[in-house]
């Protein structure tokens, strides 16, 4: 197999080291005569993964012990949802900052549940940038802030965390979860689905503070109270366990390789090499304001779009895979989460230079 280099936004590329793992453990998981999806939740070599796992993701990403962690299916998407009847808490309104796609995607689902108060916006340029705080317009009496530290589709990050004092902030991490190390104490409550930066698709995962759980708006289905999966280990019914284990090999992996504070430093490496490249013609441009480009979801144009098919026609011919951008903006996108070792960077930037020798 020639070397191929997956750039899709999610589902995404995977540590191969894992693939080959589950690889070899996929029929027979430590001779226990069966594969991990085959195993009971509740028997006790299932059990046994899920606590690894989790403490494995506490300590990646230093967890107080007063935070609830929740593995869940239905996506990023479904806590869309979540978050409103559980957090509002008797209050009427949330505050949420508006920086794209995906926020906007919770915006529509919050105003189902209460009213909506969108503290800021970069809906003013095409949401190619994050506003600085002193913009935002918050509440006193909102129940929580949400915001959406990477945009995957705009590719704008937030490369600082937002201060709301007493009042829960809740971010979407669904694509830049895991890529550096954050402080866990300034949120009230943290979601992602995994099928970017951690594992397969089928698991969300949930890290909540305990005492917002337990109040959540009469008529929450069972299911979509935090308390239920809380007060159950997240076994209250059947959780996502092969999606699970393999986010429990990514999470060895990542200790193995010297954590989050070394996966920030090989992603700044990455970032830096594809903005470079980009930077230095005016034949590639970046739609994305500066200060917050993403580090992991990186959309750029080629000065002509008439180009774009040779260019993607080119790469995949080249082993660059999946570099087509979403559908609501075009251009390209290259998704360069932590398993996108530097090598697939360098020869996306190779391929893109010579391609720019030919055409420019
Ligand atoms: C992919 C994505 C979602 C949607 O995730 P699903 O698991 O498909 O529901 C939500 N928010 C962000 C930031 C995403 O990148």
């Amino acid at each position: 197999m020639s070397t191929i280099y997956n750039f899709s936004a999610g589902p995404a590329v995977l540590p191969k080291a894992v693939l080959e793992q589950a690889r070899d453990e996929l029929v027979e998981w430590h001779g226990s005569g069966m594969s991990v999806m085959e195993m009971s939740h509740r028997g006790k070599e299932f059990m046994g993964i899920a606590a690894q796992m989790e403490a494995d993701l506490r300590e990646l990403m230093g967890i107080p012990a007063n935070y609830k962690v929740l593995f869940l299916q239905g996506g990023a998407s479904s806590q869309f949802a979540m978050v409103p009847m559980n957090l509002l808490r008797g209050k009427t309104s949330a505050d949420y900052v508006n920086t794209g796609e995906w926020s906007g995607k919770a915006i529509k689902e919050a105003k189902r549940y209460g009213a909506v108060n969108v503290v800021a916006s970069s809906a003013d340029k095409q949401f190619s940038y994050a506003p600085i705080q002193s913009a935002w317009r918050c509440d006193a009496n909102t129940a929580y802030v949400h915001y959406t530290p990477n945009e995957t589709i705009g590719g704008v990050e937030f490369h600082w965390t937002p201060e709301t004092d007493e009042v829960p902030l809740v971010a979407d991490m669904s694509s830049n979860i895991l890529s550096k190390p954050i402080d866990v104490s300034r949120f009230g409550l943290i979601y992602a689905g995994a099928q970017k930066n951690i594992g397969p698709a089928g698991l969300t995962i949930v890290i909540v503070r305990d005492d917002l759980i337990g109040q959540a708006v009469a008529g929450t289905p069972t299911m979509y109270d935090y308390k239920t999966h809380a007060d159950n280990d997240s076994m209250y019914n059947t959780p996502p366990t092969y999606a699970m284990y393999i986010a429990g090999l990514v999470f060895q992996l990542l200790k193995r390789e010297g954590g989050l504070v070394e996966m920030e430093k090989c992603n700044i490496a990455k970032a830096d090499l594809l903005y470079g490249c980009l930077d230095a013609s005016d034949f590639y441009s970046s739609p994305v304001a500066r200060e917050n480009r993403s580090r992991m979801n990186i959309p750029f144009t080629l000065k002509d779009a008439a180009l774009d098919e040779a260019f993607l026609k080119g790469a995949s011919q080249n082993g660059l895979l999946q570099l087509k951008g979403h559908r609501s903006v075009g251009g390209m996108r290259a998704s360069i989460y932590n398993a996108m070792p530097i090598a697939g960077v360098a020869a996306l930037v190779d391929y893109m230079k010579s391609f720019e020798q030919q055409h420019g």
